[in-house]
Parts: structure tokens; sequence; C-alpha cells
């Protein structure tokens, strides 16, 4: 596999039934998720979910109690960190602050023995691919925390890995620098089709960045889709309400496929659960179209001017509040206590039998 340049085909990750503890903690708790040859996959999910673990196994930090890692296809579990063909870039101070941006980024093929002279090509290289053709003499403190990062990717690109793991990489970074690393470090991910892994707690980068975004909870995969089908098409509660922002309103299943929330009937496609009763509908702000009308059966709570939308807090009736998004130039008459008809522009993502998702059913387990 002597290629020339760096244009290496992706290798396909797969990460089968994994369960690790630390004692009475489960990090993963039968993680089985796969990585598409090229593809930048994010893991996403609240502190704890077990994002870093799943990482640190991918790269030999950390042996699972069961289950295995295949990288295409071969299983890499007995094998030593540092015979993986991994490059890893952590969240920060990850270079050597003894060593100049050119020798962290040549660090790694010195120790396979490469020569100086090609080591300091490879260096002078990917230093160029990161943007940073002349900061090859200077120290880690003689850089701001992009440039460094910039150097910790060419650092982990130097051994031409087949998968390249991020672990939070841009989240000490001040937030426009984040932006501009975003789009670089997904430029230069597809232009040399490397299978990426991203975790991130920040759902925006993940949705921004990601081809597939895999919600983690407890240490298991919630779902794993495209950035639009997570937001549109959340498998499960937990997705809905973690990815973008939600109402979750008590409602009624009358029994004749609809869904009834606040006096109001909703359209509904498909996916309803049967029979009658108690539901949770799970709503997005910008489904709820809101015009002000003095007939009407709601009251605005508050208006919050957000830029190119407002956020509106409504009063419904049956008591339920709800949030809405629309666009300010539509929002411009909605004071508090103005009334307002309310009326659903886009259907609810997901309606869930109350009893489902009530409790927490380990916190409820009676033994
Ligand atoms: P964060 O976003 O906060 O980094 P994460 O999703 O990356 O969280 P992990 O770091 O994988 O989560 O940790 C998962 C769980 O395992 C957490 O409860 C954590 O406290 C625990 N854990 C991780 N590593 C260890 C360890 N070495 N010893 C003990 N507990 C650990």
């Amino acid at each position: 596999a002597a290629s020339e340049g760096r244009a290496a085909t992706g290798a396909r990750v797969e990460f089968r039934s994994l369960r690790r503890a630390f004692g009475p903690t489960v990090a993963l708790d039968g993680l089985d998720l796969t990585a598409e040859p090229g593809e930048l996959l994010a893991l996403l999910g609240p502190s704890g979910c077990g994002k870093t673990t799943a990482l640190r196994v991918l790269a030999g930090f950390e042996q699972p109690d069961s289950g295995e890692v295949l990288v295409d296809g071969e299983d890499i579990t007995p094998v030593p960190a540092n015979r993986r063909d991994a490059g890893m870039v952590f969240q920060s101070y990850s270079l050597f602050p003894h060593l100049n941006a050119r020798d962290n980024v040549a660090f790694g093929p010195r120790m396979r023995g490469v020569s100086t002279a090609e080591r300091h090509a490879t260096a002078g290289e990917l230093l160029e691919l990161v943007g940073l053709p002349d900061h090859g003499s200077r120290f880690p403190h003689q850089m701001s925390g992009g440039q460094q990062q910039r150097v910790a990717l060419a650092r982990a690109l130097a051994l031409r890995p087949r998968v390249l793991l991020l672990d939070e990489p841009l989240s000490a970074l001040d937030a426009k620098v984040r932006l501009t690393l975003r789009e670089e470090i997904r430029r230069l991910q597809l232009s040399l089709g490397i299978t990426t892994i991203f975790v991130t707690h920040d759902q925006e980068e993940a949705l921004s960045m990601a081809d597939r975004v895999a919600v983690l909870n407890a240490g298991r995969l919630e779902q794993c889709a495209p950035p639009a089908e997570l937001y549109e098409r959340p498998a499960t509660p937990f997705v809905a309400e973690f990815v973008g922002t939600m109402n979750r309103l008590p409602g009624r299943l009358p029994g004749d496929g609809s869904v009834r929330v606040a006096g109001a009937s909703l359209p509904v496609d498909g996916d309803i659960p049967a029979g009658r009763g108690a539901v949770d509908v799970l709503i997005r702000p910008e489904s709820i179209g809101v015009t002000a009308d003095p007939e009407g059966s709601a009251t605005v709570v508050s208006a919050s001017f957000l830029g190119s939308v407002t956020r509106v807090l409504l009063d419904l009736p049956d008591g339920v509040a709800a949030k809405a998004d629309l666009p300010s130039r539509d929002a411009t008459e909605l004071a508090p206590g103005v009334r307002v008809r309310v009326t659903p522009v886009r259907r609810p993502v997901l309606v869930v039998p109350v009893r489902e998702t009530a409790a927490a059913p380990e916190a409820a387990a009676p033994g």
C-alpha cells in the first residue's frame, strides 16, 4: 500500500457490541455502530454517554470488557495502540511543548525511523495543508489555540492513518475560530477521503460537519443518520429532544387518526401510536404558525428577537405552554399579551404514548 499521495481510500470502522464499565459506571453498554469508508461520522450525546470511551477503545487506549472493533473487517481489539493506523486530535494542549511545529508534525515519522529530509518534507507539506506554511519553527506557546489545533491535525495525519479520530478538537477555541476550523477540517477530510470519527457535545458542530451523526445515550446508540434525517425524523424521544429545540406538548389520541393538543387537531401522517389515550406530542418551534388575531385562542407570553427568527412563548388553551419560531418580519406585532391564532404549519416529528417515556426505566425498576 505504498500510495503516493495521501488521497487514501478510507477504512470501514465497526464497533460491535462494545461494553466497557469503570466500576459501577457503565460507559459503553453494547455499542453497535459502523463508520463507512471515507465518511465523517460525529458521535454526539450528553456528557458521560460514552463518546470519548468509544474513541479511546478505537485508538487502543482502552480495552473493552467485551465486544470488538473492526477496521476493514479485521478485528483490531488485540492490537496495541501504537500499531493501530489511527491519528488522533484531542481537545487541547496535546502538542509537545518543547518541540516546534515542524518537529511536532514530524514526531510520528521520526519514531518510525523516517529520514530527517523525508520527515521534514512531510511536515512542510502537512503544515501547508492546514494553512500554516510559515509556522514550522514556532513553538506551541508562540501560536494561538486555533493554530495549535491545526498543527495537531497535521501531526495526526503525518503517518497517513486510515482513520482520523477527533475528540472535541474545537471546544477550547473561541466561537469565530471554531467556525473557520469546522469548515477547514471538513474540507481537508473530504479531500483526503479519510474516515473520520468526531466526538462532540455540540450539536450544531455535529450537524454542520458530519455525513452522519450517531447520537449516544447511556453507552448505547439511539440513532445514526444524516443530519437532516436526524432532525426531521428522530427515531426516539431522546433524539428528538436532544437535537434542536423541541416542544413536548401534552396531547390526546381521540382514535380517529388525529392528535389533539390544546383544543386543536394536528395533522399527523402515519407513525402515531395505535389506540386512544394520552400522548406527548413533539413538535418543532418552527412548525407552529402564529398570527395576531383578537379572536384567537392563544396569548403571547413573550417574544425574543434572535435575528432572522423571533422566538415566541405562547399560552395555549388548557394551560399548555409552547414556543414558536417565526421569521422576524412576521413577528413585529407579537408583543406580550397579544391574542393570536395558532396553526400547525408542519407535522409533529414524534407522537409517543405517555406511559413509555414517563420515567427512566432503571430508576423506576422495582428490583
Ligand atoms: P464528556 O462529553 O463529558 O466527555 P463522554 O460522552 O465522552 O462525556 P466518557 O468520557 O466516555 O463520556 O465517559 C463515560 C462514563 O464513563 C462517564 O460516566 C465517565 O465518568 C466514566 N469514565 C470514563 N473514563 C473513566 C475512567 N478512566 N475511570 C472511571 N470512570 C470513567
